[in-house]
């Protein structure tokens, strides 16, 4: 593959990395966020700067409203975004939305684009993707997908309760995972004001970065007509790895540009700060910190540049991205954890970006499969091609 950017996607680079340090950043200590994220009013002020620029939900169809960006183009731009926890929320490239348009774009009907889809890529609503249940339900294990759907003439009677669902406070509208009467899963798109949909309670999460937060829903004889299926019927699984793979390598680009901010904040400690009669950096302990930072962030780098090649060649990428994953966000976290190490006492304080980085991030080796799921999937992958290759 070819690592040279081109130069249109060289100055959209530019144009974001400027944003974000100009208008984003300045934001960061705004008391508008909350521990279930950025209020709603903060976020609309971020999203309408970044749609003042042209920035907006870049990730979209041309015929939606976005740029269409490959996944190459996203592994760059998603990046300069997430260099601030803000960044994401301004340019409306955040989870859920972002993979939710992205499913939405391959799987709605017209009809759906344009009731949905096209306000969501405005950013003019939000949206949430349930699909995580209580036990004995789904959670790592999507099989145990126990919220049902039962037909009821031209509709679906929808029953059963859902957790950590981000932004499920305020959202417009849900894309919700149930097991309709032949027992496979579907997908069932339903605005939120619909008579059954009920947010219980929000959770308090580690991360706070996700407006909307994450939130205990619950669907009591929930109405949903046939024609807001999502897609066809019975096809769930399959659309939820179209959502998945794509969905979990975008967190690895905005995780990778957090990491990169810590990274930076600890340089900038390390080169000035003194202790014993040098310089932090100096410091053998400190200097070698800094450096496997570097390598982590390189080896996280070409990890995802590989699997938007990958996906960008058509391909399903469901071993790439599983690999990207693992990868990610275990080498976004040593270097998140390194950098807190390294600011000694500010980096667990509130008065560095690096202590609600370390917060935000630490989920990501938890959500779009838990890593040793992916490690499971990718063992039973090897096992299987190891046991053809003894048979011939
Ligand atoms: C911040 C955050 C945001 C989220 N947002 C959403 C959302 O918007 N929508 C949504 O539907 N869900 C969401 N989730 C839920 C997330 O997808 C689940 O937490 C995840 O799939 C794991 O399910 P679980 O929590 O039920 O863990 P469990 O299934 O109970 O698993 C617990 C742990 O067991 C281990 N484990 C499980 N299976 C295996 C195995 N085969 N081999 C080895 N170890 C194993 C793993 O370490 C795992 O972490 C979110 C979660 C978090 C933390």
């Amino acid at each position: 593959m070819n690592f040279e950017l081109s130069d249109e996607l060289k100055a959209l680079q530019a144009k974001v990395r400027s944003f974000i340090r100009d208008e984003v950043m300045p934001l960061e200590s705004d008391p508008r966020q909350t521990p279930h994220g950025p209020t709603e009013e903060l976020r609309n002020e971020l999203v309408a700067l970044a749609r003042k620029k042209g920035l907006l939900t870049l990730h979209a169809s041309r015929e939606m409203g976005g740029a269409e960006l490959s996944h190459v183009a996203k592994a760059v731009i998603f990046e300069e975004a997430g260099y601030s926890p803000l960044g994401p929320t301004a340019l409306n490239i955040h989870a859920p939305d972002e993979g939710n348009v992205h499913l939405m774009d391959v799987v709605a009907s017209e009809a759906q684009k344009e009731r949905w889809l096209r306000p969501l890529v405005e950013g003019k609503t939000r949206s949430c993707f349930a699909m995580t249940e209580p036990s004995p339900g789904a959670g790592s294990d999507p099989s145990m997908l126990s919220t049902t759907a039962v037909r009821d003439g031209d509709d679906y009677i929808i029953n059963g309760k859902k957790w950590f669902i981000t932004g499920a406070e305020g959202a417009a509208f849900a894309i919700i995972m149930a097991r309709t009467d032949d027992g496979n899963a579907t997908m069932f798109l339903t605005d939120t004001d619909r008579p059954g949909f009920i947010v219980d309670r929000m959770m308090d999460v580690m991360d706070s970065c996700f407006t909307g937060g994450h939130g205990v829903v619950r669907f009591e004889n929930l109405r949903v007509p046939a024609t807001d299926i999502l897609g066809e019927i019975g096809k769930g699984f399959r659309y939820a790895q179209v959502r998945l793979a794509p969905a979990r390598l975008t967190h690895c680009m905005r995780w990778l540009g957090a990491a990169q901010r810590a990274h930076d904040e600890a340089c900038r400690y390390a080169s000035t700060r003194e202790s014993f009669g040098k310089r932090l950096g100096e410091h053998q302990g400190v200097g070698f910190m800094l450096a496997d930072n570097e390598m982590d962030m390189l080896t996280t780098r070409l990890a995802i540049m590989h699997c938007a090649w990958v996906l960008d060649k058509g391909e399903r990428g469901n071993t790439e991205s599983s690999m990207a994953k693992v990868i990610s966000s275990e080498s976004i976290w040593r270097v998140i954890d390194r950098s807190v190490q390294v600011l000694g006492g500010q980096g667990v304080s509130g008065e560095n970006v690096v202590e609600k980085i370390f917060k935000d991030a630490r989920g990501f080796r938890i959500y779009d499969g838990p890593n040793e799921v992916h490690r499971m999937s990718l063992a039973r992958k090897i096992l299987a091609r190891n046991t053809d290759k003894s048979k011939g």
